[in-house]
């Protein structure tokens, strides 16, 4: 098949979105941002073999590729509209092309997203999509809102996905991981900061103490772990995991003390989990302990991109 029946026969058709005035077939897609809006725009390449293990199903690689960038819109308290899709494959393979855009495009419909646009070319298998969506002018979620005494909090359970990438358990938080776009809406003007965790805890809320210029204090054991890696592992190596490892899509933000109350009810409402993990701090250091005081000496590492 040539490039355009691929296109027409996988790629066109889908959503069916109002706001979208031009979408696949044309050279540019036409969209309409709602009133009083503004688009967050945010991309993603996943490469075989670096962001995901060879052997992974067409299936995994259509949903994370999606997945991981909506957690982005997640982050930011965006809700997702449309999404363009760059992938190049070795050939065109249409049994892996209608796996791929089932895991593709059953979450494109689980949060009514469309296709607008994207392209196909021949190469070493890559896949970059990029995902818009809109926040009410002026309420983005931002790294940078992170007062001393906010309360720090984490969505679901930590370390599962990275826990997976060494041990065959787990599989699915590390392939499927759900991005907590419902919980970043919902903190819209509830949160002072928010990330998603990709690249492990120690990191991504290192990024909120440097934008934010705070410090903070870490309860490590109240970081919250599956019974499933709790059994795997020591407690020690759990909270490593925990702290060190990226792929977990969870969402990490901070709260002022007085909108503490609000997050058991959005945890409520999104039947997703929500832990206090510890505090910020106007003193600019990162500090780990354990609840009776004593200093956790592990190692801190976190994903490196080079
Ligand atoms: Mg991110």
């Amino acid at each position: 098949m040539a490039e355009f029946e691929l296109i027409e026969k996988f790629f066109k058709n889908n959503g069916g979105r109002a706001d979208v005035i031009l979408g696949i077939g044309d050279d540019c897609a036409v969209v309409q941002v709602p009133p009083q809006h503004q688009l967050a725009i945010t991309t993603d390449t996943l490469i075989s073999g670096v962001h995901f293990p060879v052997d992974t199903s067409p299936y995994d690689i259509g949903y994370k590729s999606l997945a991981v960038n909506l957690s982005d819109l997640a982050a930011m308290g965006a809700t997702p509209a449309w999404v363009t899709l760059a992938l190049t494959l070795p050939e065109a393979d249409e049994n892996w092309l209608i796996e791929f855009c089932r895991g593709f495009f059953t979450l494109a419909k689980q949060f009514g997203m469309e296709l607008i646009g994207g392209d196909l070319t021949r190469g070493p298998l890559s896949i970059t999509v990029q995902a818009q969506g809109f926040l009410p002018e002026g309420k983005a979620l931002r790294r940078c809102g992170a007062k001393a005494g906010d309360l720090i909090f984490v969505t679901n359970t930590l370390g599962d996905a990275g826990f997976a990438l060494r041990e065959k358990i787990l599989e699915d938080r590390l392939n499927r991981p759900e991005p907590r776009v419902r919980v970043g809406e919902k903190l819209l003007g509830i949160a002072s900061a928010a990330i998603d965790i990709s690249d492990g805890l120690a990191a991504d809320l290192g990024h909120i103490l440097k934008s934010s210029h705070m410090g903070a204090t870490i309860i490590v054991d109240h970081l919250p772990l599956s019974a499933a890696l709790k059994k795997s592992v020591s407690a020690d190596k759990a909270i490593s995991f925990a702290l060190n490892s990226g792929d977990d899509y969870e969402l990490c933000f901070t709260v002022s003390p007085e909108n503490e109350n609000l997050i058991s009810q959005i945890s409520h409402d999104t039947n997703v989990s929500i832990t206090c993990i510890g505090k910020i701090t106007s003193q600019k250091t990162f500090t780990l302990q354990f609840e009776n005081g004593k200093t956790y000496d592990g190692k801190i590492t976190g994903y490196q991109h080079f």
